[in-house]
């Protein structure tokens, strides 16, 4: 048998979120990223998700290694779950590991974990795979993209990232290392989708310093700019401005303070002690002299931003001249929520501002034109769309086939799906079952899409609840009992009652002789068919039926 490498991507094909990629060969594995995706807003009650790792399960002790390209939450967020399962080192480079070392110390794992610090540049050998991280620019500081060289062949995974020749931390990407793989020969390329849909290149971060001089410069109240907790770059762009204007900077939102705590302390922040200032002493400052940094760019209700645009910050309240400043993109999904909150800012008497009015947001990955770019430079044998939803990796594949890759070297897969490839072929094998895994609260894995599903109808149509009474021939005894909770007003629930009645009947009539099961079944159904006519609602329906020895 010709030994194989599998690729098996576990996270982030086919959605905007949960990053993990398994590479397998022999009885090696090493696994790329582990990152969380936040719930839609129409999963309820959901904290966040991520990867389903099942295909891991038998395979724990095969791990070698787990490899972290930026310390994005897409990218680590799953690390305190994944670690308990798995026992291998994490390599990172510095700013990454010290931003998960916070994480696992949270989930008091840190001493468990063997974190080994990496830089760009360097080689080392795990296993059968020879591992160069190589630096890339996105949107935070210390991201990596790899080169793994396998038995099979080299295969180059780039993270997320974009070509920025002025990125914030004045490190541009390693143009020179990319082309040197290339000379070697690769066989893959992973590569970041995000804005497969997005033509031309992506704006640098500077862009982003000159919006924010223009909104510093046109303020004449307090400034207030919300952004990601993890977008270390953008935190040094408000904090040179800051500078720039002559104002001071508090930074709130525990997230943002933790990270640029360890980035500071690291090096890869630079921002000087006397620039900064507590949030309490914000309220004792002229307003012209104060610019805050706070979390909730998503509309978040429990982040800085959300609680201020409710009125219920402890510390802070919006006032009448404040500019607050959205610096970042709207995840698919949370535009509703954040446009409410920008409503309830400018109720608040502040001024608004975000990416569709000003510039005071650039994205973190790479156009149409750099990806042409990357797939030039690297000219790969196989190209693997990877970081995006399925629409995302299908323009990214007939990109790539736009510049001469044969369709047939392109592999448009989504998670669960995976490649097998030797030095000169290609195979998608059949996906495997699996998908999300939602963390509520403290719980993991115990709830499943019926649960959210449950979750969605009850917030929006409640449930109704019967119980009814049969006896030996399958004929109603008494009148059924009738229970609900948020579905319609009681006295309109109790002129439902009559008609519930006769479709129970019907029901019974037409369903003789079934088992319990399909009786119940059936109930339900008549009963959901019932109440959507009657009330155009869809509550969840339960009936119980309880048998008379009559
Ligand atoms: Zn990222
Ligand atoms: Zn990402």
């Amino acid at each position: 048998m010709i030994p194989k490498l599998r690729i098996v991507p576990l996270g982030g094909l086919g959605e905007i979120g949960k990053n993990m990629t398994v590479i397998e060969y022999n009885d090696s594995i090493i696994i790329i990223d582990a990152g969380i995706m936040f719930p839609e807003n129409d999963m309820l009650g959901i904290d966040t998700i991520i990867p389903d790792y099942q295909y891991l399960e038998d395979k724990f002790d095969k791990i070698e290694a787990v490899l972290i390209t930026h310390a994005h939450e897409d990218h680590v967020g799953a690390l305190q779950h994944l670690m308990r399962d798995v026992d291998a080192p994490i390599y990172a480079t510095p700013l990454t590991i010290g931003l998960i070392e916070g994480k696992l110390r949270q989930a008091r794992l840190l001493h468990e974990v063997d974190l080994r610090s990496i830089d760009a540049g360097e080689v080392f050998q795990v296993g059968p795979f020879k591992i160069e991280p190589f630096h890339v620019a996105h949107s935070i500081p210390d991201c990596v993209g790899f080169g793994i060289t396998t038995p099979v062949g080299l295969i180059v995974h780039t993270g997320d990232y974009k070509f920025d020749h002025t990125p914030a931390d004045g490190w541009p990407p390693d143009f020179a290392k990319l082309a040197e793989f290339s000379e070697r020969g690769v066989l893959a390329l992973l590569a970041d989708s995000t804005n497969a849909d997005k033509p031309g290149w992506t704006p640098s971060e500077t862009v982003v310093a000159e919006g924010l001089d223009e909104v510093f410069r046109n303020a004449k109240g307090r400034i207030i700019v919300a952004t990601f907790g993890s977008l270390i770059s953008r935190i040094q762009q408000v904090a040179d401005a800051a500078v720039r204007h002559g104002r001071k900077l508090a930074i709130t939102g525990r997230s943002m303070r933790e990270n640029t705590k360890v980035a500071r302390r690291m090096g890869y922040l630079t921002i000087p002690d006397d620039l900064l200032v507590d949030i309490d002493q914000v309220g004792k400052m002229p307003p012209s002299k104060i610019v805050i940094m706070a979390t909730g760019a998503q509309g978040e209700p429990s982040a800085v931003l959300g609680r201020l645009s409710h009125g219920r910050h402890r510390n802070l309240s919006i006032q009448e001249g404040d500019t607050v400043v959205f610096s970042a993109h709207a995840i698919p999904g949370n535009e509703e929520m954040i446009n409410r909150t920008i409503n309830r800012l400018y109720q608040r008497g502040a001024d608004v501002l975000y990416d569709q009015i000003a510039r005071v947001h650039v994205s973190g990955h790479a156009s149409r034109e750099e990806m042409k770019l990357m797939i030039n430079l690297i000219r790969p044998q196989y190209l693997i769309p990877v970081h995006g939803e399925l629409r995302h990796l299908r323009l990214h594949g007939q990109l790539g086939e736009e510049l001469g890759i044969p369709q047939e070297n392109i592999a448009v897969i989504e998670n669960g799906t995976p490649l097998e490839l030797t030095s000169h072929s290609i195979t998608i094998c059949p996906r495997m079952p699996g998908g999300y895994v939602f963390v509520d609260g403290a719980g993991v894995g115990d709830i499943g899409w019926s649960v959210v599903r449950d979750r969605d109808k009850l917030a929006q149509s409640g449930y109704y609840f019967a119980t009814i009474l049969i006896n030996k021939g399958g004929d109603l005894v008494g009148s059924p009992e009738f229970i609900t909770r948020g579905f319609v007003e009681n006295d309109a629930v109790e002129a439902l009652d009559e008609g519930a009645t006769e479709a129970i009947k019907r029901t019974l009539k037409n369903a003789q002789g079934s088992d319990q099961l399909t009786l119940k079944k059936r109930l339900q159904e008549s009963l959901g068919r019932y109440l959507y006519e009657e009330t155009r609602r869809r509550p969840i329906v339960e009936v119980s039926i309880k048998g008379t020895s009559g």
